[in-house]
């Protein structure tokens, strides 16, 4: 007996071998729980988006790190729903609760996801401020930080 039980928990691995067995980077959801994802790969410092569709999306300044999208795997995925915010890109956001979540370029292979979503210690730094041109940013705060700041996106 003890010997089938041995080969068992030897054999587990191989059943899962694959991308799924990469290193958790992150993880992450909503407020009320009915989303979850799990990072496993390399993750962008964070990017402040100042842009008046961040701020009106998010009630306030976006926060964003970037992940390949294949390295997100999503639980709860049909409580995501997506909207197209633009001609090319779309925001996900949990349907249950509202929470802001994710952002896409569309037919991008990388993933937006919202800092403030990610469980700590998230590991991560904010690295830049994009679109702080006076005509696209909020009037009601001041970014004082000394990061690099770009007037419009990043590409
Ligand atoms: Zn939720
Ligand atoms: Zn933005």
């Amino acid at each position: 007996m003890p010997r089938t039980k041995s080969t068992a928990k030897r054999k587990q691995p191989t059943k899962v071998a694959g991308a799924r067995t990469k290193k958790v980077t992150a993880k992450g959801g909503c407020l009320c729980g009915a989303v979850h994802y799990v990072v496993r790969g390399p993750m962008r410092g964070v990017v402040n988006c100042h842009c008046g569709q961040c701020r009106k999306w998010h009630g306030n300044v976006a926060t964003y790190t970037s992940v390949k999208t294949a390295d997100v795997e999503i639980a709860g995925k049909e409580n995501v729903k997506w909207f197209r915010s633009s001609d090319s890109a779309r925001r996900g956001f949990c349907r249950k609760c509202g929470s802001s979540l994710f952002w896409q370029w569309v037919g991008g292979e990388t993933l937006g996801i919202a800092a403030g979503g990610l469980d700590r210690p998230t590991g991560l730094k904010t690295i830049r401020h994009i679109y702080t041109a006076k005509m696209h940013r909020g009037d009601y705060y001041r970014i004082a930080d000394g990061l690099e700041r770009l007037p419009g996106t990043m590409r």
